[in-house]
């Protein structure tokens, strides 16, 4: 048993969902999502609260090429809009595997979906030069077009093609933070923030619209941690922890480390952006918050022995 059922947010990776080389059936990923549901039913049992968030790249990227694809029998949408159905499907998913695998264990736990909006600044420098592609593959004709006719960004992507490439900005705030607190002191598991939220804006008359950008799931996550005050924030992905010297024939991987530990290799540059940078920013930001906090970043399959310490990397205050 847990101190107290402690409360901990659970960032799931992408390898959760969809594994690297699959089409991505509903049937993958509701398999993906039964296997990684039973591991957090397991921290369940063992006495833990849950806040879980997730990625949402593959999924979203599904929808808009299924947009493309039927744009001439039935109106693309928005990637506001986009994020928001690739939120409810996820959830969805979760909710009905994470409830059959509690009910293994003999626990019965609510869990529930918050559709979810992350706050950013009208000014954030990524505005000014976008860097996250997103969706299709288009010939650089195509690209063209649609960047003259409906002022999209687009960018050659590493030999691939060319793609839409949109902002990345910092989460601010998490909009429906009472609601999701409100949910898990009554008892309930949260999946909230999918995707890193869908991010909004606040217009000069005080209201929120969304708009054509994508938030890391991982900072997102960070600032949905500090909101519901959790007492850990785990980081689950495709590797068992945290390496110096990531790829090369000195890589190190690093099991316990302070705050400024992190900071230094970030600043020395061993995390790949995009990738294990925004990880190790995020626990970096949540150890610096109130309490007595720690983070860990591990592997999927290592989620228990992470939170009790004995797997991959944790991240705390000093
Ligand atoms: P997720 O979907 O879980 O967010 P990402 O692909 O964004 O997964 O991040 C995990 C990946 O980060 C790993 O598969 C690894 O290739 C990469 N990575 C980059 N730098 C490092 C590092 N220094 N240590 C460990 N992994 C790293
Ligand atoms: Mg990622």
């Amino acid at each position: 048993m847990s101190e107290d059922g402690r409360l901990l947010v659970v960032a799931l990776g992408g390898n959760a969902i969809q594994k690297p080389g699959q089409a991505g059936t509903a049937e993958e990923q509701r398999e993906n999502i039964a296997a990684a549901c039973r591991h957090l039913a397991s921290l369940v049992k063992s006495g833990y609260r849950l806040v879980l968030t997730h990625g949402n790249g593959p999924q979203v990227g599904s929808i808009l090429l299924q947009n493309e694809a039927a744009r001439d029998v039935a109106p693309p949408m928005p990637l506001d809009i986009c994020g928001a159905q690739s939120q409810g499907f996820i959830g969805y998913m979760f909710q009905q595997s994470l409830s059959a695998a509690l009910s293994e264990l003999g626990v019965r736990t609510p869990v529930t979906t918050i559709v979810t909006q992350t706050r950013v600044s009208a000014d954030d420098p990524d505005f000014a030069d976008p860097s996250k592609p997103i969706g299709p593959f288009y010939s650089e004709e195509e690209a063209l077009v649609l960047a003259r006719e409906k002022g999209f960004v687009v960018k050659e992507d590493s030999g691939r093609g060319w793609r839409r490439v949109v902002p990345s900005p910092d989460p601010v705030g998490i909009v429906e933070r009472e609601s999701i607190r409100h949910l898990v002191d009554s008892g309930n598991i949260v999946i909230a923030s999918g995707g890193g939220g869908i991010p909004v804006v606040e217009g000069s008359d005080g209201k929120l619209r969304g708009i054509e950008a994508v938030i890391d799931k991982d900072l997102a996550g960070e600032r949905l941690a500090a909101d519901v005050d959790a007492d850990g924030f785990v980081i689950l992905t495709d590797v068992e922890g945290v390496a110096i010297n990531f790829g090369t024939r000195s890589q190190e991987e690093l099991r316990n480390i302070t705050a400024a530990e992190a900071d230094r290799f970030l600043a020395e540059g061993h995390f790949r952006a995009g990738s294990m940078k925004p990880k190790v920013m995020a626990a970096v930001r949540f150890v610096r918050g109130d309490g007595r906090r720690w983070a860990v970043i591990g592997g999927l399959e290592g989620a228990e022995l992470a939170v009790q310490g004995r797997g991959g990397t944790r991240i705390t205050h000093g």
